[in-house]
C-alpha cells in the first residue's frame, strides 16, 4: 500500500537555483518573483521564500488576498508588488499588508489620497497589451506627477506588460518596448528613484533591452520553459513533481473497457492498472487516451476517459504491482515527463497545468529530498 494517494512535491532548491540564474543574466537589473495563484500552484509562501534565497529582491501576486497570505507567514521586508486591479473591497487588505499598488485612472489615485496613508504606487501605462493601465502616456504622466507630489503617497515605480514576449521572432514586443521607452525614459529623469520595468519572464530571457531596473519573473523560477520548449534548453529545473501510485492491477481481455463511455476497448489481451488521481486534482479529462506516465522508469500511455478520482494505464508487460509508484509529472530514471508535454497536448500552456492542480493534491515542499517543516 502507498503511504500517499496523491502527491506535489515541490524542490525549493531548483526554485532558488532557477532564481539564481535568472538573477545572473539580468544582472544589474534586480529580480521580482511572481508567486501569484499560489506560487503557479507550488505553494506561494515557500516559493517566495526560496525565491528570496536566490536573490529576489521583490515579491508580486494578483490580488490583495496573495499579499496579505505572505506578510501573514511573515515576509514582511521585501516589497510586495499587487499587480493586479483593486476592488473597493480589496484596496484596505492591500494597504494593510503594505503592498506596492497598480494605479492607471485619477479616480484610484484619488482613492489612494483618500485612505490618507503612506502607499507605494506603480503606475501602468498599457502599450498594447489591452488589459491593465491607461494607452495615454500623457495621462499617466500626469497621475505619476500628482503622486509624486502628494504628501502620504511614494511614486515606486512605472510599468507596462508585454503581450508577445512568448512567441520569439515577433515584432509587437518591439514596438511595445518603444512606446514604454519614450514614455518612461523622461518620467525617470524627472524622478530618479522610480523603478521602471516591464519584462516578464519570456522577454527577460529574449530581449536584454526590455529589463530596466526589475523584471519580473514567473514561469521562469519555477523551472517552466517560458517559450513552452524543454527547460532543460535555457538551463532551467522544473520544480515540481507530481505523482500517484498504481491502486489497482487488472487482466483485460480483447472486448473488455476502462471507464466511462469505453473509450478504450482492448484489442488483445492486456493490463490494466488504476491510479487514483483525475480531473477532481486537476489531471484534466481531455487528456483522456492522451497522454504517458511513468512507471519503473518507462512511459506508460494513459488509456480511456480520465474521471475526476481516477485514471486507467495500460502496463502490458510492465511487471506493473499493487503500490507502485507512478510518476505524471517529473523524471524517473532516464524518463521525464515535463509540464510543457502534457500543455501541448492539452493545446494549453505549461502554466496552467501546474496552476490547475487543484487542492487536493497535498503540497510537500523539499530541498534537494530533505523535507522541510511545514
Ligand atoms: C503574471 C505576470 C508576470 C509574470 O509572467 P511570467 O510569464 O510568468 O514570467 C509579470 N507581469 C505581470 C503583469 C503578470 O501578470
Amino acid at each position: 500500500m502507498s503511504p500517499v494517494r496523491a502527491l506535489a512535491r515541490v524542490n525549493v532548491a531548483a526554485i532558488e537555483r532557477n532564481v539564481a540564474r535568472l538573477v545572473r543574466e539580468a544582472e544589474p537589473t534586480a529580480v521580482c518573483a511572481v508567486v501569484k495563484a499560489d506560487g503557479y500552484g507550488h505553494g506561494a509562501v515557500p516559493a517566495a521564500r526560496a525565491a528570496l534565497a536566490g536573490g529576489a529582491t521583490w515579491l508580486a501576486v494578483a490580488t490583495a488576498e496573495e499579499a496579505r497570505a505572505l506578510r501573514d507567514a511573515g515576509l514582511r521586508d521585501p516589497p510586495v508588488l499587487v499587480m493586479g486591479a483593486l476592488s473597493a473591497e480589496e484596496l484596505p487588505v492591500a494597504l494593510e499588508a503594505g503592498a506596492d499598488v497598480v494605479a492607471w485612472t485619477p479616480e484610484f489615485v484619488a482613492a489612494l489620497r483618500e485612505a490618507g496613508r503612506p502607499v507605494r504606487v506603480h503606475v501602468k501605462l498599457d502599450t498594447g497589451m489591452g488589459r491593465l493601465g491607461t494607452r495615454d502616456p500623457a495621462l499617466a504622466t500626469a497621475l505619476a506627477d500628482e503622486v509624486a507630489g502628494d504628501d502620504d503617497l511614494v511614486l515606486a515605480g512605472a510599468m507596462t506588460h508585454f503581450a508577445t514576449a512568448d512567441e520569439p521572432g515577433d515584432r509587437f514586443l518591439g514596438e511595445q518596448l518603444e512606446r514604454f521607452r519614450a514614455w518612461v525614459q523622461p518620467l525617470r529623469g524627472r524622478h530618479p528613484g522610480l523603478v521602471a520595468h516591464a519584462a516578464n519572464s519570456a522577454a527577460t530571457l529574449r530581449e536584454p533591452a526590455s529589463r530596466f531596473d526589475l523584471v519580473r519573473c514567473g514561469i521562469a523560477i519555477y523551472g517552466m520553459d517560458p517559450f513552452g520548449e524543454d527547460p532543460a534548453e535555457r538551463d532551467l529545473e522544473p520544480a515540481l513533481e507530481l505523482t500517484s501510485y498504481v491502486a489497482a492491477v487488472k487482466a483485460c481481455e480483447p472486448g473488455e473497457s476502462a471507464g466511462y463511455g469505453r473509450r478504450f476497448v482492448a484489442q488483445r489481451p492486456t493490463t490494466l492498472a488504476t491510479v487514483p488521481i483525475g480531473y477532481g486534482d486537476g489531471w484534466r479529462r481531455g487528456l483522456t487516451n492522451d497522454c504517458d506516465v511513468l512507471l519503473h522508469g518507462r512511459r506508460v500511455p494513459l488509456v480511456g476517459t480520465v474521471s475526476m478520482d481516477n485514471i486507467t494505464l495500460e502496463v502490458e508487460g510492465k511487471d506493473a504491482h499493487v503500490g507502485d509508484d507512478v510518476v505524471l509529472l517529473g523524471a524517473q530514471g532516464a524518463e521525464r515527463v515535463t509540464a510543457e508535454e502534457i500543455a501541448r497536448r492539452l493545446g494549453t500552456i505549461n502554466y496552467e497545468v501546474t496552476c490547475g492542480l487543484s487542492p487536493r493534491i497535498p503540497r510537500v515542499h523539499h530541498r534537494d529530498g530533505e523535507v522541510l517543516p511545514g
